[in-house]
Formats: C-alpha cells, structure tokens, sequence
C-alpha cells in the first residue's frame, strides 16, 4: 500500500482544524504544524480527527527520533 486514502489526509487537516494548529508539545501555533497519527496508519489507525495529534516541524521530527515523548492528553 503506497498510498493512504484521502480520508487520512482529511482527517489530518481536520485534527489540525480541532487544535487550533498549537503543537501539542510545545504550544507553538505555526500555519505549518503537522498532523501526526496517534496510532500509525500502518498499525490500524483510524481515518479520524480523534487518531490525530498537531505538532510542529520540529517537535513532530524529535517525535519520531525518539528524542521527545508525548503524554497522549486527548483520550
Ligand atoms: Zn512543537
Ligand atoms: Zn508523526
């Protein structure tokens, strides 16, 4: 599967919509903040807003190196 369906991408900007686009890690808000996927789409995640957490640039990349950790709020 290469290509996720537009539901996700739908879902992301909506996330992104819900959290006013402040990154959840450190409360920047910037036009630019991503949409991360709580649960990966790859492990099963759910197309919806609930499944998306916004983070900015740089928070999102530490994220993922595993130099950050984030305390899942929303649920
Ligand atoms: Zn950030
Ligand atoms: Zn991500």
């Amino acid at each position: 599967m290469s290509k996720r369906p537009s539901a996700h991408r739908k879902a992301q900007r909506q996330g992104k919509i819900l959290d006013d686009y402040v990154c959840a890690f450190c409360g920047r808000q910037l036009p630019t903040n991503e949409g991360h996927h709580i649960i990966a789409y790859a492990d099963g995640g759910p197309a919806s807003p609930d499944n998306i957490l916004t983070l900015c640039r740089e928070c999102h990349r530490a994220y993922h190196n595993g130099e950050i950790d984030i305390d899942i709020i929303r649920f």
